[in-house]
Order: C-alpha cells, then structure tokens, then sequence
C-alpha cells in the first residue's frame, strides 16, 4: 500500500486539532490528515452526563472564531440537522454538553481529513519528514500537530485502590455504577465535582445512602467569568503573556485558576436551590455533606469500605470519613505522549517533561526551521489561561495553518482590544522587578 503524504499531520482528534481540520478543510494550500485512536469520535465519553452543560458560548465553536463562513459552524450544524428554529426558540445561551459532543461528533465524521481506529504508536524523523506508525498504516509529513489531550489525575495514594469502588470521575458515565445503597465520596471542588455531586443527588447512579463532597478549595467556588475575565481569553493578551518572565507566568496562571476552573454560577444555584429544598423543605435527615477546605491526605481500604483521611486547611485538624464508593475528581495532567518517545532524544524537555513551545505553538527542536511539531493544549505555562480552552482554539487553530503554509491563509489580525495589558513588548522578555529592600 502506498504511503500517504500530507504537510500536517494530526495526532489525535479532540475538539483542538478538530478545529484545525475544519479550518484546514477549505485551505487546498495545505493538505492536512487528522488520525485518532477511537473507533468513533467521543468527547471526554464518561462526563457526558445528562445534565452538564458547557462552560462557554457555542458560538466557540470550530470555526466561527476566524471563519464564521466554514461550513463546519454549530450554526450550519443545527440548520444541517433541522433543528435551528427550534433550538433559538429554547432561548438557551449555554448549550448541554452532549448536544456539544453530537455537534463536534457531526464535524468529526463530515470532514475528508479525518481517519479513526488509527493509534498512532510512532513518530519517526529522518531529517527530512516525519514518519507516522499505526497499527495500521504508515503516513508521512511535513510536520506534525500533537492533539492527544490530557491524562487523568489521580492522588499517587489512591492508585492502588483503583477498582470498580475508586475510580476516575473521567470513567464515571462509562462504568455506569449502580451506587444505590452506597456511601459514595467525591474527592474535588471544580466543575467536575460540581457536576458528579449534583448528578448523585438527582440518583442518576441509583438512590445513595449519602455523599461527602471534600473540596481542597477554601469555599465551593464560581467560575469567574465576567466580561473583563474574558479579557485574558482574547488573542492579544495571549500574546502578551507568551513574553513575561516564566516565574511571573507560573504565578498569574495560579491566580487566574477560577476563570476556568471554577464552577459554573448556572450550575452552583441549581445544586444550591436543591440542597435548601432537601434540608428546608422536606426536612429530610442528614444524607450529604459538603466540606471545603479539607484535602484528602490517605485512603485505606478493609472489609467495612474506605476510610478517607482529611486535613482541615485552617484547622489542621485530622478528620476521618468513611465510604463505599470514592470518585476522584481530581483533574488531568500534560505528559509527553508514548508515540512520541522516538524524537524524545532530540526535543530538549523542560522541567515538567515537556517541551518547550515558541509562540506560534511549535516545539523548539533542533530540526524546527524545515519541520514543525506544533502542540495545542500543551502550552498553559508559555501561552497562558486560554490554552486548554475552547475560547481561542480556532484563533490558535489558523495561526498553526498559517505557520505551516507559511502562506496567510486566514486572517487573525485583531480588533483594538478593550484592556490595555502594557504587554506588547513581544521582542523583549519583560522581567519581574526586584522587590524593594525594606
Ligand atoms: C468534562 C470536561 C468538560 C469540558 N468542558 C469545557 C467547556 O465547556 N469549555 C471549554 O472551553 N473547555 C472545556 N473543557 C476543556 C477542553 O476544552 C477539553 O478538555 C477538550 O476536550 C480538550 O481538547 P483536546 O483536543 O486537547 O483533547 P481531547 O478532547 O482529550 O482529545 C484528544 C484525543 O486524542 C486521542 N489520542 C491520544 N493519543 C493518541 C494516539 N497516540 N493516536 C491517536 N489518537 C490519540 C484521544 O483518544 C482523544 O480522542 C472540558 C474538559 C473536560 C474534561
């Protein structure tokens, strides 16, 4: 069989590298091949639950951002399946998750430069082109676009107690457990566990005997998502935050944690308004409980269930829970991906393990100047809040196309911006000032 050959190459089909062929879709200039693992495309499967509900506008969709005309657009998306009259007459600002997931799955399977069922096992380079291994097929490019998405988080303490008992919530929708019955503990204070406690509460699992709900958080906290929040989600503030000094980065990321983190406020009242129903209405006994500020340091398991060790934030005082059923919580991480353990010999990493990015989202790697390896969602630390989100991924999308055709195939010059960041230096690493003695 014949080696197919493209300028870019994708390594996983997640709304990011999506966006990057739907964008490219129209661009004849750049021939471009998109391959994922999954038989079928799925978005974060097992938190596909009935109720969640997306943390930004459909309008952030693929393609509106930069190309409101592709036909790729969650507008074309609801005319294509009939449903556009219906859908503005729900008055809906803030879409489910799953009608979210049917639309990426629609764009997923409607485009030409998407193949599935191909695990991407090896990437080799020879110089000259990279060489890309399923299990397949063999492909070749130009360069290489890594969109493998994040792995799940999980407290080293608990690994060994991962079962059908403890698990990831990312597994929660594809494990189906039947918690009726259950002491169930939901281990994290973002969205996550906002959306499993509320889910549990509903009996969407079966009818639990309670909940503990322990948030390291210092209060079960909102999204911050005002309209100057939004600010750090335009292009020219990304720009900005690529050039300050990696310290001054690290510290604003923490600090900026709630704009994407936090919970939805949609979502805070509706878990609230059930809570004072349960507690002040009915009058129900005691079945949940809710506790910020308590991280969960140690987990032993015997023959009556798990004991769930806990320390105050304030307090430092130690409390012990106990459960049958523990869903972690607890996030993602970025790691290297496996396929890419051929080049890892040339593509110096920093501390995290991971590589560096330059500012149109390639690796810096000796072989840069003739073949990129462009990352998305991999640069929170150099690009900023906005990497893992939806908000700018079509802007980071044809930047990425722009690059490697070296042609400006989309335009992504910006409007005057509302905030003046002071961060236009982009030639200039601005350094933090020392601290005046005292
Ligand atoms: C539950 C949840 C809800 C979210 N909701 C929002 C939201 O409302 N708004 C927002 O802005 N952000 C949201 N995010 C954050 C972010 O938008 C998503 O995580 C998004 O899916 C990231 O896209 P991605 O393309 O980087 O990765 P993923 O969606 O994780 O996709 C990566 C893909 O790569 C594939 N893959 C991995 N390795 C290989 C390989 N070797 N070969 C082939 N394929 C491979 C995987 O199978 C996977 O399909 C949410 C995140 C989560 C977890």
């Amino acid at each position: 069989m014949n080696t197919q050959t493209v300028d870019l190459l994708g390594v996983g089909i997640g709304p990011f590298n999506l966006s990057i062929a739907a964008l490219a879709s129209t661009k004849p200039d750049l021939s471009t091949l998109f391959l994922e693992r999954k038989k079928a495309f799925a978005w974060h499967p097992g938190l596909l639950l009935n109720d969640a509900k997306m943390q930004t506008s459909y309008l952030k969709d693929l393609v509106t951002g930069i190309d409101p005309t592709n036909p790729y657009s969650f507008l074309n998306y609801l005319v294509e399946q009939q449903k556009l009259y219906p859908f503005i007459a729900s008055g809906q600002s803030v879409i489910s998750r799953i009608e979210f997931s049917h639309y990426l799955s629609w764009a997923a399977h409607s485009l030409n430069n998407t193949r599935f069922n191909q695990d991407v096992q090896s990437v080799e380079f020879n110089g000259d082109v990279f060489t890309i291994e399923t299990s397949e097929h063999s492909y070749q490019s130009k360069h290489l676009v890594v969109g493998t998405g994040m792995q799940p988080q999980v407290p080293t303490f608990c690994e060994p107690h991962i079962s059908n008992t403890c698990f990831h919530a990312s597994e929660l929708g594809l494990r189906k457990p039947n918690l009726t019955g259950k002491r169930v503990a939901i281990i994290g204070g973002g969205q996550t566990g906002a959306d499993v406690f509320q889910h549990l509460f509903d009996k969407t699992f079966g009818e639990v005997a309670d909940i503990n709900w322990i948030s390291r958080r210092s209060n079960i906290e909102a999204l911050d998502e005002s309209c100057f929040t939004d600010q750090y989600f335009m292009p020219d503030y990304v720009d900005g935050f690529y050039h300050l000094a990696q310290t001054t980065k690290n510290s604003e990321v923490s600090r900026q944690k709630l704009t994407s983190d936090g919970i939805t406020n949609d979502c805070l009242q509706g878990i609230y308004q059930r809570l004072y129903h349960d507690r002040y209405v009915l009058n129900n006994p005691s079945w949940w409980s809710i506790q910020p500020n308590r991280t969960l340091i140690s987990l032993a398991h015997n023959e009556n269930g798990y004991k769930l060790h806990l320390e105050h934030g304030l307090t430092h005082d130690n409390t012990q829970i106990n459960a049958d059923v523990v869903i972690l919580c607890t996030g993602y991480r970025r790691a290297l991906p496996s396929c890419l353990s051929k080049l890892a010999s040339q593509i110096p990493l920093n501390s995290q393990g991971l590589p560096e990015l330059c500012p149109d989202f390639s690796v810096k790697w000796p072989a840069a100047n003739n073949n990129r390896i462009y990352m998305v969602n991999a640069g929170i630390h150099s690009h900023g809040i906005a990497e893992p989100q939806l908000s700018l991924a079509t802007w980071r999308a044809a930047k990425i196309i722009n690059h490697a055709s070296g042609k400006n195939l989309y335009e992504i010059d910006q409007q005057e911006a509302i905030v003046d960041w002071g961060l236009s230096s982009p030639e200039v690493l601005i350094q933090p000032k020392a601290k005046a003695a005292v």
